[in-house]
């Protein structure tokens, strides 16, 4: 684990390679699990805002399903999440020709006509950050729905820590940012050097 400004983060930044590779997985993450993606109160309040601005964009079921439900539940852990249809597909999700997942609020952010790109949790995704009294930890959420982005990662030499750049200054800052750029820099000099 590195320390970085009271951050404890995972080693499988450095240690990992990871680049989406969205033809292969389609955007898995928007679909796959059985609960919404994490989110805090503010967020809540901005997806309330937003609903208009990215209905149409909104598949009929989830449109429903907002409508009767709302966009965010508590789920089983007592986390908010935002909410799911058919039990996996978050509520903001939807397809671009070809099968591909995406998120709505995403796509209506490069249209122009909302200024926030998404959750950060989806943001940062593959990425989990936990929050605890006074600290939190970094981890790498290691599943097989992103098996083509570790291949991709490692073909293209991008590792994890570095295909996260923008989200983790999005969420913890540049000048954190850079801190662990230079102990990832170490690390590798260090050990993963031939
Ligand atoms: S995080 Fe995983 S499932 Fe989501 S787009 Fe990247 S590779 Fe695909």
């Amino acid at each position: 684990m590195f320390d970085i400004q009271g951050t404890l983060v995972s080693l499988d930044l450095v240690e990992r390679f990871f680049c989406c590779d969205l033809e292969r997985c389609l955007g898995a993450c928007c679909i796959e699990g059985d609960a919404g993606a994490p989110i805090d109160e503010e967020e809540y309040r901005r997806l309330k805002e937003i609903v208009p601005k990215v209905w149409d964009y909104l598949l009929p079921r989830a449109q429903e399903e907002i409508k009767e439900h709302g966009v965010a539940y508590v789920d089983e852990e007592g986390a908010l999440v935002t909410n799911i249809i058919d039990g996996k597909n978050c509520v903001f999700s939807c397809y671009e020709p070809g099968g591909l997942c995406s998120c709505a609020i995403e796509k209506a952010y490069r249209a122009g006509k909302v200024d926030w790109r998404k959750p950060i949790s989806c943001y940062l995704y593959p990425v989990r950050v936990k929050q605890f009294d006074g600290w939190a930890s970094v981890n790498y959420h290691r599943w097989k729905i992103c098996k083509s982005a570790e291949v991709a990662g490692r073909q293209r030499g991008i590792r994890l820590y570095e295909f996260l750049r923008e989200p983790l200054i999005a969420r913890f800052g540049q000048a954190w940012y850079d801190e662990l750029v230079a102990n990832c820099k170490l690390y590798i000099e260090q050990y993963l050097s031939d």
